[in-house]
């Protein structure tokens, strides 16, 4: 995941470089995923179905640890959560990240230690603040001034609570418009040039119950370059030394965030961890050095580097269309479990699976089943030509921002999640029922 891949040929070899690494194909059209065939998978579970390589995402969260051995590693709960993930990124050393009372009481109740997560979110609701501060969460980021003072009275006069301030750097950075969060034009965050993110800071060390432990920023998502982080470096750092001047203040902490990119298909540039670890580790040296102030604590937190590499979602195709221009092959998913081709037009490179096919490739484009145009799995790929209903596709790098974001358009349930390790294929989450949806349905 640290190489930056060339867009150069395509070999057979890195046809499988955005696959977990422990895919191989024991036989030509068959593909196996922690040991485990992935058509096999689809007929114990059947489709659409989602599966997670667990020792994949243990893998990652490793790599990170070592990268970054001095930092404290959150995990983005938002990219992908359930009980079995929190475990493992327990039992891997690593910290969470969560934006909501329900993420945050998930981890909790799974035994995940309070201490180690972080809150963040640009409009908190109450059950947010209180689930957070009853289960005892390690810090809190402040996102907005209305919160400071919501916040100081939920703690209470007797109270003590580690907050963090979400500071926009004013840095253009990410995959899409839609996930830049760096920018001054946006949703979240407290600005600098306006002096908001000074004028908060300020109030929160007015309450003695709030402790400011550091400053908070993320730029965005799927970013695939180290620069961007160290102008946020430079950026905060500058910050830091202000409010150093102005109150005195030392911060021990500083949090830049996640958006480390990944490759959603052959030759896509992945972000480059161990030169992200070395530069940024380097620039807030000399940063802090040049300005007379200790060196803060480095907090970062990825999301999609550690899930989205380990998931395979599978399909079934349902029917192949030929009209003048384009074939589109129809699968039993589409946007309900995976909304992010509608949402920032990505791409993804799904594969033929379960059966050898000689056939020449062709182009078509991946549609699903749902009632939207804009229903698309895979635009502009090579699939084989005598591709055909009843064929299993996969597609590789399907673990982040997939089914956190599924949704339950025209009632056809979200799918499973199976985790396969060793050999062995185990169910995380059951597919969700017609049941499910009918016991939500209490009117009549
Ligand atoms: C979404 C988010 C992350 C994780 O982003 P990735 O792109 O998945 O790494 C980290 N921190 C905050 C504050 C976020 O909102």
């Amino acid at each position: 995941m640290t190489t930056v891949h060339e867009p150069a040929v395509t070999t057979a070899a890195d046809a499988l470089s955005v696959w977990p690494a422990s895919a191989v194909e024991p036989r030509e059209g068959e593909l196996t995923v922690g040991g485990v065939p992935l058509a096999e998978v689809a007929d114990r579970f059947g489709t659409p179905v989602y599966v997670i390589d667990e020792d994949e995402v243990r893998e990652r969260c490793r790599t990170y640890r070592h990268a970054f051995p001095d930092a404290e590693v959150l995990y983005a709960a938002k990219a992908f959560l359930c009980r079995a993930m929190i475990h493992w990124v327990d039992e891997e050393g690593l910290g969470l990240d969560v934006c909501s009372a329900g993420e945050l009481e998930l981890a909790v109740t799974t035994g995940f230690p309070p201490e180690r997560i972080v809150l963040h979110g640009n409009a908190k609701s109450p059950r947010d603040l209180d689930t957070a501060l009853r289960l005892g969460v390690g810090r809190i980021v402040i996102d907005s001034p209305s919160e400071i003072a919501r916040l100081a009275a939920a703690v209470g006069p007797d109270g003590h609570q580690k907050v963090m301030v979400r500071v926009v750097p004013g840095i253009s950075a990410g995959g899409h418009e839609k996930i830049r969060t760096g920018t001054e034009d946006q949703k979240f965050g407290l600005s600098i040039p306006d002096g908001y993110a000074q004028h908060a800071i300020a109030r929160i060390l007015d309450q003695p119950q709030l402790e400011l432990t550091g400053l908070h920023c993320h730029l965005g998502s799927q970013i695939t370059s180290v620069k961007p982080y160290l102008a946020a470096v430079r950026r905060m750092v500058g910050l830091m030394a202000r409010l150093h001047e102005q109150h005195g203040l030392v911060l021990r902490e500083l949090d830049l965030g996640g958006g480390h990119g990944i490759a959603y298909r052959p030759g896509e540039p992945a972000l480059d961890l161990t030169a992200l670890a070395r530069k940024v580790r380097a620039e807030l040296t000399e940063a802090c050095t040049a300005a007379g102030l200790t060196v803060p604590r480095l907090i970062i937190e990825p999301g999609r580097a550690i899930a989205g590499p380990a998931g395979i979602a599978l399909y079934h195709v349902l029917s192949v269309k030929r009209t003048g221009a384009h074939t589109y092959v129809a699968v039993d998913g589409g946007m309900s479990d995976n909304p992010r081709p509608a949402l920032y037009g990505v791409r993804y490179a799904p594969r033929l699976v379960g059966r050898h096919s000689i056939a020449a490739p062709a182009p078509v484009t991946v549609v699903g089943r749902h009632c939207e145009a804009g229903d698309i799995v895979a635009a502009d790929v090579e699939l084989p030509d005598d591709i055909r209903p009843g064929d299993l596709l996969a597609v590789p790098a399907a673990g982040a921002y997939h089914l956190s974001m599924a949704s339950g358009y025209n009632l056809v349930g979200r799918p499973p999640v199976v985790a396969v390790d060793d050999g062995r294929a185990r169910l995380l989450i059951r597919r969700e029922s017609l049941e499910d949806i009918r016991s939500r349905d209490v009117g009549l």
